[in-house]
């Protein structure tokens, strides 16, 4: 499996080419001259960006919980909504429940304690 190359200059797919002078391997576009030396050293860069999103995933989550109370005595400091969700849970290094509330907003997703 490898990765589609698309050249620089006009947007075309770019086909390997061995350069036999050389023995290289290269990209070059069959439609104007553009050629760059193809990388063999294939770093795969494994890079987690879903860290936030999976983070506001788990709020909404909590947000569409028909099981939690909501109330409507709050208002969202992020978004100005006025509904949210309200449960209790141990906050990190804590002892004792804390009240959490998540915004009802499903765009927003803040969540404060009380
Ligand atoms: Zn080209
Ligand atoms: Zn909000």
């Amino acid at each position: 499996m490898s990765t589609m190359k698309f050249c620089r200059e006009c947007n075309n797919i770019l086909y390997p080419k061995e350069d036999k002078e050389q023995k290289i391997l290269l990209y070059a576009c069959r439609n104007c001259d553009h050629q760059e030396v193809a990388d063999n050293n294939c770093v795969y860069r494994n890079e987690i960006h879903h860290s936030v999103g999976e983070r506001t995933q788990v709020l909404q989550d909590v947000a569409a919980d028909p099981t939690l109370p909501r109330t409507k005595s709050v208002r969202c400091a992020s978004c100005g909504h006025g509904e949210a969700v309200f449960f209790q849970a141990t906050a990190r290094g804590e002892e004792g429940m804390t009240l959490f509330f998540v915004c009802c907003n499903p765009n927003c997703g803040h969540r404060w304690r009380d």
